[in-house]
């Protein structure tokens, strides 16, 4: 008899809360304002929703001077730089930011650490949108340290006065790694006063953690300029997954993964609208993977409320 072909079906995964609400916000200013919209920088790493929110007139730039002067911009979901908000002030630009509630989190633990004159510890990605926006509140006070391999170069004013904060979307286990390097170096570092990794990327981390150990294959929907969806493809590889790919569609799958594979598991970024995670699943019902088992690792309830700008008007009593 055939071995059975499954797929383990990752729970949470998908949209978090502050994708969701950034992507509503650009919606939601579309349908109050009209067409053209313009969105600073991809308003989620996610290429379908980029393509989807620019045939409804969303215009993505990737900077404020290419937007007309006097014209809406929606700043993305990773957050911008106070520079960024006085350049939009300068060209009279009407801005509505969809700013994650949870990176604006990060953004005053910066803000209040460099008021108090502590040197911080930024753990993040060079050149990613968040830790640009994170690290303009206090460039003077901020130095990034990308990864355990970036420690050696760190130096600091007083080791008294150091704390570390993080991107919202990294790997929690280097993360701790880049942690345990840096206190190993300045033994009086402090933590941040909550955990800086948001509860979106945690949760998804720990439900392909619990899968990993079961699959063959791990396929991860997402973007490859996602910093989460990247996450999880070596959170899957580290945790038992024979192999693991990042994919944005099911049609970009190589048949060839699928040989002598029966158990695949699927998951997807913060970013990632389940549509995508159905076709994949649709692509390989073709190749005979009929039954689905999800594995709940987290129940995900909270919501944001959408940037001021947009929420309905109260009507007088
Ligand atoms: S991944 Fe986390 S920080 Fe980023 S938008 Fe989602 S909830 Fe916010």
């Amino acid at each position: 008899m055939a071995e059975s072909k499954r797929i383990l079906l990752a729970e949470p995964r998908g949209y978090c809360a502050g994708v969701d609400r950034a992507v509503e916000t650009v919606e939601r200013a579309l349908d109050k304002h009209g067409a053209p919209v313009y969105v600073r920088k991809e308003i989620v790493h996610n290429r379908h929703v980029v393509d989807t929110l620019a045939e409804r007139g969303a215009i993505f730039v990737g900077e404020t001077d290419e937007v007309p002067e006097g014209a809406i911009v929606v700043f993305s979901a990773h957050g911008v730089s106070p520079e960024v908000h006085r350049t939009a002030a300068a060209r009279s630009l009407k801005t509505i930011d969809a700013t994650c509630p949870l990176v604006t989190k990060v953004h005053q633990e910066a803000k209040r650490f460099a008021r108090d004159d502590y040197d911080i510890l930024l753990i993040g990605h060079e050149g990613h949108e968040e830790v640009e926006g994170t690290a303009g509140e206090a460039p003077e006070h901020i130095q990034l340290v990308d990864g355990p391999d970036s420690v050696d170069n760190v130096t600091v004013r007083d080791e008294s006065k150091v704390i570390w904060l993080s991107q919202t979307t990294l790997s929690v286990d280097e993360t701790m790694e880049t942690v345990r390097r840096l206190r190993e170096k300045f033994p009086e570092l402090n933590d941040p006063p909550s955990d800086d990794i948001c509860y979106a990327t945690q949760n998804r981390q720990v439900a392909v953690k619990a899968m990993a150990p079961r699959c063959d294959l791990v396929i991860v929907v997402g973007s490859k300029n996602s910093s989460n969806s990247v996450r999880l493809v070596e959170v899957a590889l580290q945790n038992g997954a024979a192999a693991s790919y990042l994919v944005d569609y099911a049609r970009e799958i190589d048949p060839s993964w699928l040989e002598g594979v029966s158990t695949v598991g699927i998951t997807s970024g913060a970013s990632v609208p389940e549509v995508l995670v159905r076709g994949v699943i649709d692509f390989l019902g073709d190749y005979g993977f009929a039954d689905v088992e999800t594995v709940t690792t987290a129940e995900e309830t909270l919501t944001f409320a959408l940037p001021r700008e947009l929420r309905p008007a109260r009507t007088a009593k």
